[in-house]
Order: structure tokens, then sequence, then C-alpha cells
């Protein structure tokens, strides 16, 4: 079994299962969450997998620079344009769930929780 018959992010990234996309291009996908936690809620991932940030070693500065780069605009573009938060959960601590770096854009019109909405599942 390939990477992109186990990891549901590379079928993703992949075309192979459907998803709302925000921003696309050769090196990194931008798609809505499938359970928003957020008026505004989207993720950020490159198309390469990459488990979490443990995996994204030094080599990786320019794809990461690249998607948090890509942030502010794509953001605002959906309707975030007075502030949004950026997470990216790491591992069985950081509570991950999905093992492909992604980065969680979270936004609206109005404040978001002081500790939220940090995807928490309890
Ligand atoms: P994590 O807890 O790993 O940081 O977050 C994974 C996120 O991926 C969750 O917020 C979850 O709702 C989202 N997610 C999981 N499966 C799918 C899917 O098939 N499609 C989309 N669009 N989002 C997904
Ligand atoms: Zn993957």
């Amino acid at each position: 079994m390939s990477l992109s018959d186990s990891c549901i992010f590379c079928r993703i990234a992949a075309g192979e299962i459907p998803s709302k996309k925000v921003y696309e291009d050769e090196d990194m996908l931008a798609f809505h969450d499938i359970h928003p936690a957020a008026p505004i809620h989207f993720l950020i991932i490159p198309k390469k997998h990459l488990v979490n940030l443990y995996d994204a070693d030094i080599k990786e500065q320019a794809l990461l620079g690249k998607m948090l780069g890509m942030a502010g605009q794509l953001a605002r573009e959906q309707g975030s344009v007075d502030g949004f938060r950026v997470v990216i959960n790491n591992g069985r601590v950081g509570r991950q769930e999905v093992y492909h770096l992604h980065i969680h854009i979270m936004g609206g019109p109005e404040p978001l929780g002081s500790r939220g909405p940090a995807p928490l599942k309890e």
C-alpha cells in the first residue's frame, strides 16, 4: 500500500478524495476543514508527504516558508480581514489526528475564543 492509499491528505492532494479548495499550486494545497472549529477554518498542506514538524527539517524551509507566507493572503481572501489564528498540531502530545503536516488557519468576522478554537477534541 502506497502513502497515497493510506494517507487521507495525500489522497486529497492527489484529487482522489474531494475537498473544498481554497488554493492550489505545484507545492501546496489549501482546503476547508471538514469540521470547522471557527467561522473560517481551512488547512494548508504540502503536496509532499511530511508527517509533522518533526519530519520537516531545515531542507524544507522554502516549502514551510511558502505555506506560511501564503496564509495572510488566503485568510484575507476567505474573509478573515481583521486577523486569524494559526495552529499546527504535532504528534500525540499536540493531539495531531491526521499524520500529514497541516497548518490550521482559523478566523472569522469576530475575535476567536481566548484559548480556542484550537481543535481540541473534548
Ligand atoms: P489535527 O487534529 O490532525 O491537527 O487536524 C486534522 C483536521 O483535519 C481536523 O480538523 C479534521 O476536521 C480535518 N479533516 C480530517 N479528515 C478530513 C477530510 O477528509 N477532509 C477535510 N476537508 N478535513 C478533514
Ligand atoms: Zn500524506
